[in-house]
């Protein structure tokens, strides 16, 4: 145990080796001094008490070896490691003969270092205390195992420290002969350990050495033999051996060494760098270095000093997380090369970093660093071209994204990122293959596959999930990008085309409903067709009742009023004898009311069979002038009552023309129309009828100068049963029906009737036109 700091001078020409030396050395609480040739080592020596130095064999000037005897001589307590890169067995044998304690390889395994300069220390103290009479208290508070033997191999005495090596008692050992130990180690290395024992009492250094031993419970550990012969008055008298258990970091030199080799006989043909590192990150085996650097010149280094400062940390990190999880992890660094090499520039790794892992400990790790400098210069220039399109693409409404080839993301625009709900931070942690949904990637592994061998690729139909883990539908194209021959990524423009495929599905469901929609509504048309042709047939029918009736109710009626007006005809003559004034005067209103029955069912009579189809035009020649002029007589006598003046001013164009026409039913016109205007026109009033040819018609108009028709009514007179009120100037009412027969009647012709009159007391005019259809043309054809 060391109580007071231990003082340490390593001397060496090559300063990082001294200054990793020192790192590590004083991490473990030593304090340490640097000599980087044999004079400043002498003058260190000179000016302080130094308990061990490291001695290096190879250095410019005086050399370790012609170093070593000086030190011994004036400096006899202080002991000598030596570090030598030349495994060279004579040279080690040479300098344990002039008392070196240990040697240690190069390049450095710091571990190697700590243990090599413990053991020493720890035996420079023993040997210090050998008269000592301390000697019991460090041996028993000493770190390691130590046994005293005597010149004939009985063992004197064994520390507590035992029960840590494998549960042994002392009492196991005390009193025994190391020869006999044949339940504690294998009967090989028992055969090792005798022979060593009969050298150095023979006088003969013997550099530690390994052995088996079974533990009690037996398990099997590698322990490390380091033994001294003790010598009283020159004369060898025992021997006192430390033993440490070194099983764990002999398996983890295995684990590196096996590494090592692998990767020595793998990496021949790699374009990547491979490093193997121990745990305390010195590099144990690179591949290859960037020039004017060496393997040679890095090995025993550690990483940190190989690659520049800025990446430490991202280093560190990813160490850190290897021999935590024990599992890989990657990085990637940009290694500033221009201090080298200014041609050479920036270089881009990604560096792989496997641990390798004893059962117990992570001993180690393999870094298998990637160039990957071309793409990444590559996806510069891309980048750049991008930049140029930025605005466009920024804008752009569609999804818009630059892939590598294995998925991974260059570039995604604001379109993308907010379609599928993702920001520009978690781009770097997505992958293409994990954005297309299952459903449409092995179609769109296809399509990738495709354009990366340089064809554009249109018309993609896929499917996108989004980050909430919604489906996305797009539809697109993509195309490749180069750098020179070569396709470094895809580029692919996509629609977001849910809303519409989701509305076209909506209307074929919906045009589906309207089909079926379609196909009742026939079944209903169908069904209402057949409904209707039975309403119809059930109305033709209720038709045919109807004439039927009326000309039943015609006959009927008329038979009976036949009488009426006959007899009371007969009876106004007297001619069976004379009337008083009151019978003559009832007698003359029973025909009255007769003749206006007998002309009212006349009247429903014309009508109801014009409403029913029924009525047809009964056609012959007919002169028009003379069937004006002949009902104009029809309504002689009642206008000579009336003191009203009739004039006919009948166009010469009419004297021989013969149209073809229903003669009475144009009679039956006149006469109403007639009428009417005597009706209503006061006494000594004037009645013109009018008549000429307009182009292909014959104009008929009536002109009275009675009470005139008001603006609201015109419109209404040729509706059934329509009456102004008031005005007619004899009792006889009137049926309301002439005008609406009468128009009938002329558009049955294919003519046209209206009224004009400039309101109440104006006079009337009543106008119909009548197509011509010459009779004689028509002979002719
Ligand atoms: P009626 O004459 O039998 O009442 P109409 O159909 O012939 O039935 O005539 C309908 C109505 O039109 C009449 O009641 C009358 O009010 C009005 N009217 C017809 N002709 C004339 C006319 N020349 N002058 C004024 N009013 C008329």
């Amino acid at each position: 145990m060391t109580t007071e700091r231990e003082t340490i001078l390593i001397i060496d020409d090559e300063e990082l080796v001294r200054q990793v030396i020192r790192r590590k050395l004083s991490s473990e609480g030593y304090h340490c001094l640097e000599a980087a040739n044999a004079d400043q080592a002498l003058d260190e020596l000179k000016r302080n008490a130094i308990e061990l130095a490291i001695l290096d064999i190879k250095m410019p000037g005086k050399s370790g070896i012609e170093l070593l005897p000086e030190i011994k001589e004036h400096y006899p307590d202080t002991v000598v490691v030596m570090a030598t890169i030349i495994a060279d067995t004579n040279t080690v044998i040479q300098c344990m003969r002039q008392g070196v304690f240990d040697y240690i390889s190069k390049p450095l395994n710091l571990d190697e270092v700590v243990l090599s300069v413990g053991r020493a220390l720890e035996m420079r103290r023993l040997r210090l205390i050998e008269s000592d009479k301390q000697y019991r208290t460090v041996f028993e508070s000493a770190n390691d195992v130590l046994l005293s033997l005597d010149r004939r191999g009985k063992i004197l005495d064994v520390n507590e420290k035992l029960k840590e090596l494998g549960g042994y008692e002392k009492e196991d050992l005390i009193g025994k002969n190391i020869r006999s130990l044949t339940k504690m180690m294998s009967k090989k290395s028992l055969v090792v350990v005798a022979k060593n024992f009969l050298k150095r009492m023979a006088g003969i250094n013997v550099p530690p050495y390994e052995v088996e031993m079974v533990t009690k419970s037996g398990e099997l550990l590698t322990v490390e033999i380091n033994a001294v012969a003790i010598r009283r008055e020159g004369k060898v008298i025992g021997d006192l051996a430390i033993l440490r258990n070194v099983t764990e970091h002999k398996k983890a030199e295995k684990a590196l060494r096996e590494s090592e080799e692998k990767w020595r006989s793998l990496t021949g043909n790699t374009d990547d760098t491979i490093v193997v590192t121990d745990n305390n990150d010195v590099i144990r085996y690179i591949n290859r270095t960037i020039p004017p650097t060496t393997p040679e010149g890095v090995i025993g280094k550690t990483i940190y000093e190989y690659v520049s400062e800025e990446n430490h940390n991202i280093m560190r990190e990813s160490l850190k997380r290897v021999y935590k999880k024990r599992e890989p992890d990657s990085y990637e660094v940009a290694l500033d090369m221009s201090k080298i090499d200014p041609e050479i520039g920036t270089l881009w790794f990604r560096t792989k970093v496997v641990p390798i892992k004893t059962d117990k400990q992570v001993v180690g790790t393999i870094m298998v660093a990637t160039d990957i400098t071309e793409r990444k210069r590559a996806e510069e220039v891309l980048r750049e071209s991008e930049e140029r399109y930025r605005t466009v693409i920024q804008d752009a409404h569609d999804m818009i994204q630059s892939v590598r080839p294995d998925g991974s993301f260059i570039f995604a625009n604001p379109a993308w990122l907010q379609t599928l709900g993702y920001t520009e931070e978690d781009l770097p942690g997505l992958n293409m293959f994990n954005i297309i949904h299952p459903e449409s990637l092995a179609h769109c592994q296809e399509l990738f596959t495709k354009v990366m061998v340089g064809e554009a690729v249109q018309d993609i139909s896929a499917t996108f999930t989004a980050k909430d883990g919604r489906k996305i539908l797009v539809e697109g194209n993509a195309t490749p990008r180069y750098i020179g021959d070569n396709v470094v990524a895809t580029q692919g423009i996509f629609r977001d085309v849910t809303e519409r495929k989701r509305a076209e599905e909506e209307i074929k469901q919906l045009y589906e409903q309207l089909k079926t929609f379609n196909i009742e509504l026939e079944e209903k048309i169908k069904e209402r067709t057949k409904e209707l042709e039975v309403a119809v047939k059930d109305a033709e029918a209720a038709n045919q009742a109807k004439s039927e009736f009326l000309s039943g109710m015609s006959h009927e009626l008329r038979t009976p009023l036949t009488a009426i007006i006959g007899f009371s005809q007969v009876l106004t003559e007297q001619y069976f004898g004379e009337l008083n004034e009151k019978q003559a005067e009832y007698v003359k209103d029973i025909l009255e009311s007769g003749e206006h029955l007998l002309s009212l069912i006349n009247d429903i009579l014309d009508l109801a069979k014009v409403e029913a189809g029924k009525a047809e035009l009964e056609l012959s020649s007919v002169n028009m002038k003379e069937l004006l002029e002949s009902s104009l007589v029809m309504i002689k006598e009642k206008a000579l009552k009336h003191s009203l003046s009739l004039e006919a001013r009948l166009s010469s164009v009419l004297d021989n023309l013969l149209i073809i026409a229903d003669q009475r039913k144009l009679k039956q016109v006149m006469f109403n129309l007639l009428s009417n205007a005597a009706k209503f026109t006061p006494d000594h009033g004037r009645i013109t009828v009018e008549a000429g040819r307009e182009g292909e018609e014959i104009m008929v108009s009536i002109t009275d100068t009675g009470i005139g028709i008001a603006l609201k009514d015109q419109g209404n007179i040729f509706d059934e049963f329509y009456q102004v009120r008031s005005g007619a100037k004899d009792k006889t009412p009137g049926t309301g029906l002439g005008l609406p027969l009468s128009k009938h009647f002329i558009e049955m012709h294919g003519g046209r009737i209206w009224v004009e009159s400039e309101g109440k007391s104006k006079g009337s005019r009543f106008i119909f036109s009548l197509p011509i259809r010459e009779a004689n043309q028509d002979k002719e054809t």
